[in-house]
């Protein structure tokens, strides 16, 4: 699994968007689960695209981290996938 390079603003907002082709959409979305910086970014981008990720905001790092986060993150990325795989 290689994380690739970090996707630009541009393109995490195209991503929270869904304007990016499928194969584009994947391999971004597979650096934001490999990158907590970016999926970071990728999070305030979505609040303030105010999409519909009801995500807690974290308040430390080791929330940042836990299970529960990934789990809720996880969901959240789903939400801007179409469905099937
Ligand atoms: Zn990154």
């Amino acid at each position: 699994m290689s994380a690739g390079p970090h996707p630009t603003e541009d393109r995490l907002i195209d991503l929270a968007g869904q304007l990016l082709s499928p194969p584009v959409e994947d391999d971004t979305l597979r650096h934001l689960e490999s990158c907590g910086p970016c999926e970071e970014r990728f999070r305030s981008i979505c609040r303030d695209a105010e999409l519909a990720v009801d995500l807690p905001r974290p308040r430390t790092r080791d929330h940042l981290t836990s299970p529960e986060f990934t789990r809720l993150k996880r969901r959240s990325l789903d939400l801007l996938l179409p469905s099937g795989n």
